[in-house]
């Protein structure tokens, strides 16, 4: 199979990633001898922004280096020296002239957020205030400050801070900055849903203020929807070439993508749709109850933050969904459950083995994934375990590596195998979607599933990629309170109930897009979105 399918490939796979062959001597960039080749550039417009979807690997930053000027494109001549003039010429007459004319002449100002945010406390040395006071350019600092909610932070040493709280000082630290082009490389990870609606909100408001281009690559297609006005789609085959389509409305080219097939193109890119369907919600699930718990209550220190937990059961072979903000309680009550930490009232009586994979992912040993697997089961390598984790996965093409080498998807998917195949009774996963492409995502769902399903396992999956979320549970503990001040859990409820517990907090719906039931954010305030809330349904509309 090709990897992207599960189970074995349809189609010829290798048939239908061939190259367009009107494409086929003109890339806009190549590496070396059979080395990795760019075709196509998205292009930036004033005023707007604009999204790139595509897998990881295709070349994306790769394109956002050139349009900063910190790459010359080498129109595949890779062994001769390359010049911006060649460049003109060859987009002389396209939507691209302006800009490469700007590009040449020195008059393009960038300011990019890194898609890796851990590396920056690797990079910087001090306090956010001493990182975010340099980047005010367009005196904006405070309120970006004040939306995002950076205050608490200000006075922390920059390697003190949580991996949500640098994503967002990350946002800030580009926002705050004057230039013409801002290129934005994923800004959900580890955000909570109220944080991801804020950071779009941000980002919108800048592009529409002035002649300014945005460019945003981004995995959480709600988000990714909420957020762009057009769309460039890439595809091709990760780690060999990269087509950048032309822009696409955000609508068509999501669902397009999803469909695995480009109208305009005509062009397949992927053997099978993505499908979203509007499925009623999962009804109750039944099985052995694999623990019941009262209720729960637990502080730190002296009211610095409660938390209280509804009682509930917990079944076997289920996939609980857990959501709600950051700070809220949802790691605590895991490590409660784990028996790392006592409540201060009610008592467990059970001591469950469980295997966690925490939010952020820190496997830095000098090993090689291999033999990092091998140390955590007896199982790898069995044709059991290649089907049911390693290959879903997509672990294959790694496992001769390092995991010091690992990208950020990479090390997601190394620890989500690592976190599956230890013997337990309750797996947590904490944001699985960090990193992950949207195929990637789905695939890393079936995986999950199946491995409850196939294990009499219970998963509890913590994420705020809400298409992730509704693809794998079964049923859902809401988070609600006051975050960093108290916390209430409610107990696992059915999917529409929880959804619109959820969703009522935060005070958004969804409605269906007619073509692929896909689930898309309302606009606030519209006549669907009143309609939803009087009714109380806020997500399923079956
Ligand atoms: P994306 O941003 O879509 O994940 P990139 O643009 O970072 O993809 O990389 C696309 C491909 O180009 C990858 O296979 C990467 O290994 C390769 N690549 C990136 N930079 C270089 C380089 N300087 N030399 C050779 N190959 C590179
Ligand atoms: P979530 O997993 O929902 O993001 P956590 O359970 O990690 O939330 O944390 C909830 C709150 O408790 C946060 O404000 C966090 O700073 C605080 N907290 C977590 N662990 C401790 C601890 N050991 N001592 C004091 N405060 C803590
Ligand atoms: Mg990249």
């Amino acid at each position: 199979t090709c990897g992207i399918c599960v189970e074995k490939c349809p189609f010829d796979a290798i048939e239908i990633i061939n190259l367009p062959s009107e494409l086929e001597n003109d890339p806009v960039h190549r590496y070396g001898d059979n080395a990795f080749a760019l075709y196509g550039l998205p292009v930036p417009e004033a005023g707007s922004v604009t999204g790139i979807l595509g897998p990881n690997g295709i070349g994306k930053s790769t394109a956002v280096k050139m349009l900063s000027g910190e790459l010359t494109p080498n129109l595949g001549r890779h062994d001769e020296e390359a010049n911006w003039d060649a460049v003109l010429d060859r987009f002389r007459g396209t939507e691209l002239q302006n800009y490469v004319e700007k590009v040449i002449e020195g008059e393009v100002t960038v300011a990019r957020k890194p898609q890796y945010v851990d590396q920056i406390p690797k990079q910087f040395d001090g306090n956010t205030r001493e990182l975010l006071e340099v980047t005010d350019e367009r005196g904006e600092l405070d309120y970006l400050i004040e939306r995002l909610n950076i205050a608490p932070v200000m006075d922390q040493d920059i390697d003190s801070i949580s991996g949500g709280e640098l994503q967002r000082v990350a946002l800030a630290a580009t926002l705050a900055r004057d230039v013409d082009f801002y290129f934005l490389d994923e800004i959900t990870p580890y955000l909570d849903i109220g944080q991801r609606m804020t950071a779009a909100r941000l980002i919108r408001e800048l592009a529409e203020d002035g002649e300014r281009s945005m460019m945003v690559v981004e995995h959480d297609l709600a988000i990714l929807d909420l957020l762009a006005d057009t769309l460039h789609v890439t595809y091709g085959q990760p780690g060999a070439y990269g087509v950048v389509t032309d822009p696409k409305s955000v609508r068509n080219g999501i669902n397009e993508y999803l469909k695995g097939y480009l109208d305009n193109e005509n062009m397949r890119i992927r053997p099978n749709a993505i499908t979203f369907e509007e499925h009623a919600p999962r009804e109750s699930v039944s099985g052995r109850p694999l623990v019941e718990y009262p209720d729960l209550r637990k502080s730190y220190g002296e009211g610095e933050f409660s938390l209280e937990v509804d009682s509930g059961t917990i079944f076997e072979s289920e996939v609980l969904g857990i959501v709600g903000p950051n700070g809220i309680g949802k790691s605590t009550l895991a490590k409660m459950f784990a028996g790392g930490l006592e409540p201060d009232e009610g008592e467990l009586d059970f001591r469950l083995d469980i295997a966690y994979k925490p939010q952020y992912i820190d496997i830095d040993q000098p090993m090689r994934v291999d033999a990092f697997l091998a140390s955590i089961t007896d199982q790898f390598g069995s044709s059991y375990w290649d089907t049911e984790v390693a290959r879903p996965l997509q672990l294959d093409p790694i496992m001769e590596q390092n995991l010091t080498d690992l990208s950020g998807g990479e090390r997601q998917r190394v620890a989500i195998a690592a976190c599956l195949s230890e013997d337990a009774d309750l797996y947590v996963l904490d944001e699985p979607s960090a990193h992950l492409d949207v195929e990637q995502r789905v695939q890393a769902t079936t995986a999950i599933r199946r491995y409850a399903e196939n294990h009499d396992a219970t998963v509890m999956v913590i994420d705020h990629d809400i298409y992730m979320v509704d693809l794998l549970a079964d049923r859902l503990i809401v988070f609600d309170g006051e975050p960093a001040e108290h916390g209430h859990a409610s107990p696992p409820q059915e999917m529409r109930e929880g959804m619109n517990d959820f969703l009522a907090d935060l005070d958004i719906t969804f409605r269906r897009d007619e073509r692929t039931g896909r689930p898309r954010i309302n606009k606030p305030d519209s006549q669907l979105d009143r309609e939803q809330k009087r009714e109380g349904e806020y997500y399923y509309s079956v």
